[in-house]
């Protein structure tokens, strides 16, 4: 037998998360976010469940490659705009639609020989400081885009920096729509945060949400709310099985650095699972897991290819071997029984974007549809 450590791609999953982010968008058109190669999960691998959204927000223009060959014919939007003059070829191309967020990219722009006119989604800094031309300036830069014969329509977008806070959004979104107002063009303001703390807000989702981690089932404000909450549902599960165990005596510590220390007699079980294959080191003694279905604690520090679980409150496995026994690091386990990425990252102290993210490439992954 191979190393018993896998991830599994829910397409079921991924299809209930994008309904329920349409219930909470109504008119607006659903752009799904699937940089950083679907937030771990891999571009191809999504790519069923997410085949149904209206366009995709890649980073890169190599995602927006794969997105083609699969056979995605609708709108790809590059949500960082060209890195350099030479991929505004590839937007020509492959038909993408590209942020404009600073003056070097529209230079790039007005040397750019294409027959065919590009849309572009103009970025405006409404706060977060980090791409986007100022509000005072959005207008004279609309209109010198406009003027361009390289650009045939313009869209108008901007990025929260705090969505997940209750009223989080206000000031940025009055600052965009003050300035934007009397510009032609089609809105994108909501990431997810955005959208599902104010669903149905036509004036916040407009013509088209950026929604990534609500696709896959991270809950946008946790730990304020689950993704239970939301009614999301888990499309990474990351699951691997129980290698050995060790009887301890009251005094015994585990793994190094010896953080962890018995105080009366149990069973640990070691799991093929550490840091080389993404689970983060930060989680310390305490960290939710679960072994055949049975919510448990890991114990000691993470080390590189395994990591400890405590068996002692699991006295059904007592009458059998452990070993082989499944454990659930986050998602759903084999029966049904779920553990949310994101308590483990809170635990972490970090988010289910980063653990998603994180992924080693050492781990396999499946593709599956779940049982309803
Ligand atoms: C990543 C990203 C999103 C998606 O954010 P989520 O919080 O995952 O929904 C939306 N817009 C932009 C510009 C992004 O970079």
């Amino acid at each position: 037998m191979t190393r018993p450590i896998k991830a599994f791609v829910d397409t079921k999953a991924l299809k209930a998360n994008l309904s329920c982010v349409r219930h909470k968008s109504a008119q607006s058109q659903v752009l799904s976010v699937v940089k950083a190669n679907a937030y771990g999960h891999g571009i191809e691998r999504v790519f069923e469940g997410l085949k149904s959204s209206d366009g995709f927000g890649v980073l890169e223009v190599c995602e927006a490659h794969v997105l083609r060959d699969l056979g995605f014919r609708g709108p790809i939007v590059l949500l960082e705009g060209v890195f350099g003059p030479r991929e505004l070829e590839d937007c020509s191309r492959l038909q993408l639609w590209h942020a404009v967020h600073c003056s070097e990219q529209i230079d790039w722009l007005s040397r750019h020989k294409t027959h065919k006119a590009h849309r572009v989604f103009l970025k405006m800094n409404s706060g977060m400081n980090r791409l986007g031309f100022k509000p005072a300036q959005f207008k004279s830069v609309w209109s010198r885009l406009n003027a361009l014969p390289q650009v045939e329509e313009i869209s108008l977008m901007t990025h929260f920096s705090d969505a997940d806070l209750p009223g989080g959004v206000q000031l940025q979104q009055s600052l965009f729509e003050h300035h934007a107002q009397d510009l032609i063009g089609e809105r994108s303001l909501a990431n997810s945060a955005a959208l599902f703390l104010n669903p149905l807000d036509n004036a916040l989702s407009q013509d088209w949400v950026r929604v990534g981690i609500a696709l896959y089932g991270g809950s946008v404000n946790y730990p304020s709310q689950t993704s239970s909450d939301w009614d999301l549902k888990p499309v990474m599960s990351f699951r691997s099985k129980v290698i050995a165990t060790q009887d301890l005596k009251a005094g015994d510590t585990v793994g190094y650095g010896s953080t962890f220390t018995a105080t009366q007699p149990m069973k640990i079980g070691i799991v093929a699972c550490g840091y080389a294959d993404g689970y983060p080191r930060s989680a310390s003694t305490g960290t939710p897991i679960l072994v055949n279905g049975h919510l448990t604690q890991t114990l000691g520090r993470v080390s590189m290819d395994m990591l400890t679980v405590d068996l002692s409150p699991l006295p059904q496995l007592g009458q059998i071997d452990p070993v082989g026994a499944e454990v659930t690091l986050w998602g759903a386990a084999q029966t049904g029984e779920r553990l949310d990425i994101d308590v483990v990252a809170h635990h972490a102290k970090t988010l289910a974007y980063e653990l998603m993210c994180g992924l080693a490439t050492r781990v396999p992954f499946e593709v599956i549809d779940s049982p309803d």
